[in-house]
């Protein structure tokens, strides 16, 4: 069973085309320079309309996670136990994302983890994260 695709729609396709080429993207506000994630519409800080793409460093720190030990479908039966993180970006914005780390049960509070990115389906790739003793 193959895992679920994300949905894309116009908010979202610049992200997901960023993805696609290994690049993680997040929002930034043009009139206030704030960084955003997940992609909206609007700046939550200053409410402006006019937001660039920008490409994330790509790191950030652990700021909160959940050991999976019941797959929620058959297409994620093989990866448990896996690791579903809140990750503090360097730029600022939380996302929430699967970390990939072979010790899940030995994950600290403010770990530095970097961004790597799964295939899912023909084209796209899902952004996760990875512990610096992590797959590489
Ligand atoms: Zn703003």
């Amino acid at each position: 069973m193959d895992k679920p695709l994300p949905p894309v729609n116009a908010e979202t396709a610049p992200f997901w085309d960023a993805c696609a080429e290994g690049r993680l993207v997040i929002q930034q506000c043009r009139e206030c320079g704030g960084y955003q994630f997940y992609p909206r519409l609007v700046c939550t800080a200053c409410g402006s309309t006019e937001l660039d793409w920008a490409d994330a460093v790509g790191a950030g720190s652990l700021k909160s996670w959940t050991v999976i030990r019941r797959a929620v479908s058959a297409a994620f039966e093989a990866d448990v136990p896996y690791v579903v993180a809140l990750v503090e970006l360097d730029e600022g914005p939380t996302m929430m994302a699967n970390l990939v780390t072979p010790n899940p049960t030995s994950l600290v509070m403010g770990q530095r983890v970097r961004v790597t990115f799964e295939p899912r389906g023909p084209e796209l790739r899902v952004p996760q994260f990875q512990t610096e003793d992590g797959l590489t």
